[in-house]
């Protein structure tokens, strides 16, 4: 028993002794998942390089400058004051993801993660373009240094720094903007020292995990590839290897003396033929009949491998699958427990109330507030004032010309500090009188409502309390 968890005893990463890295030298193998992966891939891809040149209302199709504290996405612009969306979409986003991985496991991470799109649909395509497949490449490293391996390591590398050049210049424009890269781009570079040095400090980053660090990113560092201890329950569809189905697994004996000879061993064998092509394609080394691993990222290349055997032998594909435990041990179908529709409940609760929030969001924030230290001003031509501080922010991409104007037309407005036009993004503070005549004045404290109005439209409705001798 303790032989069959020894696996465990040890990450397929690191070579026995515990001494040096086991460099992954995967296979690759064509087959109908890999195709769907690459379609999805591509399409990811296109997003990714696109995002930030993509402009809608004025704005990048997705901008995500934590520096300024200013987000975009397809058009809506998400400034400091809508922090509590940014949170709201968070939180969403971190539940979807544990429904998701509660009933379909890790696929994120081999199907959408950019660390497994850019490393195993780029970068080692890349590398198998020039130095050939997971086989050769070992050969390769192995052999002494020649001429030619001297400028096929060269060419790998400066087209692996040239990559890691464009994605740095590309995460750039996410957080700083499309714009503000091009300026530093065009400009000097005596004008962008921190830009330039950013540009060429992430591009060393990217370099680094992608032609080094690799697999480790997923099985070492990224804390979610942890989380499946506590996600993953019996009914969650993981890649898995169907243990009923294939043991006792045994090699395929050839030239066996009869048909019913070789058709008995068969039989008294499980379809798994102990081949070892579903770890050789790998990318993190393991094996996956031992059962569902912490490395698994669900790339499901050992998939179309264990199928491309499969039909070779003439047995069913899906020796290797996504299936739950269950499926499995029981052959019950896949069945959503309480767990999944709990979050999802949770879920659909949560992405109601972000619609709403952003629906009844603002063009513009205001808030008004009574000047501190000041109570009210009795003038001699019988009225009454307050004075006022208001800041507002233009959360738009576009600038905005505005008045305020009192809900009530006995009110009036004296400006002490007037600005009428903010510019995208732009806020600002606008010091005011409000003026009533004292004899419509009912209470020492009331409500008065201001309009902000643009166009003949009013934007948003602010409420604030007046005060004054009560008649
Ligand atoms: S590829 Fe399939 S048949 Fe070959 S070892 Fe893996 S599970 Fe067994
Ligand atoms: S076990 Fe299969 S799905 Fe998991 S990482 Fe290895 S090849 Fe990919």
């Amino acid at each position: 028993m303790a032989e069959a968890y020894s696996f465990r005893d040890r990450v397929s990463t690191v070579e026995a002794d515990g001494r040096k890295r086991n460099w992954m030298y995967p296979r690759f193998i064509k087959g109908k998942l890999h195709k769907y992966r690459n379609i999805v891939s591509n399409f990811l891809l296109i997003l990714f390089l696109t995002g930030p040149f993509i402009k809608v209302n004025g704005e990048q199709l997705i901008l995500l400058n934590v520096l300024e504290r200013r987000f975009a996405f397809f058009g809506l612009v998400f400034s400091p004051q809508d922090f509590y969306l940014f949170v709201l979409g968070m939180l969403i986003f971190i539940i979807f993801v544990v429904v998701f991985t509660v009933i379909y496991g890790r696929v994120f991470c081999g199907w959408v993660c950019p660390q497994t799109i850019f490393m195993e649909m780029v970068f080692r395509r890349i590398e198998r373009w020039i130095e050939g497949d997971g086989i050769k490449q070992k050969k390769f490293d192995q052999s002494p240094m020649t001429a030619n391996k001297f400028f096929r390591k060269t060419l790998k590398h400066s087209v692996f720094i040239l990559i890691s050049f464009i994605i740095s210049n590309i995460f750039l424009a996410y957080v700083i903007s499309s714009d503000k890269l091009f300026e530093i781009i065009r400009e000097p570079i005596s004008q962008h020292v921190t830009g330039f040095i950013a540009i060429w400090a992430f591009t060393g980053a990217f370099y680094l995990v992608f032609a080094h660090v690799r697999e480790l990113v997923c099985t070492v560092a990224c804390p979610y590839g942890r989380l499946q201890g506590v996600l993953l329950d019996d009914d969650s569809m993981v890649v898995a290897y169907d243990y009923v189905r294939g043991e006792p697994r045994g090699k395929l004996v050839k030239n066996k003396k009869s048909a019913t000879e070789a058709a008995d061993d068969r039989a008294a064998k499980g379809d798994c033929i102990d081949c070892g092509l579903c770890v050789q394609v790998c990318p993190t080394g393991i094996d996956i009949r031992n059962g569902t691993q912490l490395e698994c990222i669900n790339c499901t290349m050992c998939i179309d491998a264990c199928d491309s055997v499969m039909d070779k032998i003439d047995r069913p594909r899906r020796l290797i699958g996504f299936m739950s435990e269950n499926q499995i041990k029981h052959r019950t179908p896949f069945k959503a427990g309480k767990r999944i529709y709990g979050y999802a409940a949770v879920l659909v609760i949560l992405i109601s109330v972000l619609g709403f929030l952003v629906l009844r969001r603002t063009d513009i924030e205001t808030r008004v507030l009574r000047a501190g230290g000041t109570i009210y001003q009795v003038r001699e031509d019988g009225t009454v004032s307050n004075l006022y501080n208001a800041e507002l922010v233009n959360k738009t991409s576009k600038p905005i010309s505005f008045t305020i104007k009192p809900e009530d037309p006995n009110v009036k407005i004296q400006y002490i500090r007037n600005v009428d036009r903010l510019d995208r993004g732009a806020s600002t503070k606008i010091t005011f009188f409000v003026i009533q005549k004292q004899s419509d004045i009912k209470k020492y404290k009331s409500d008065i409502r201001l309009n902000i109005i643009s166009d003949d439209k009013t934007l948003e409705r602010v409420k604030t309390t007046f005060i004054a001798p009560a008649n």
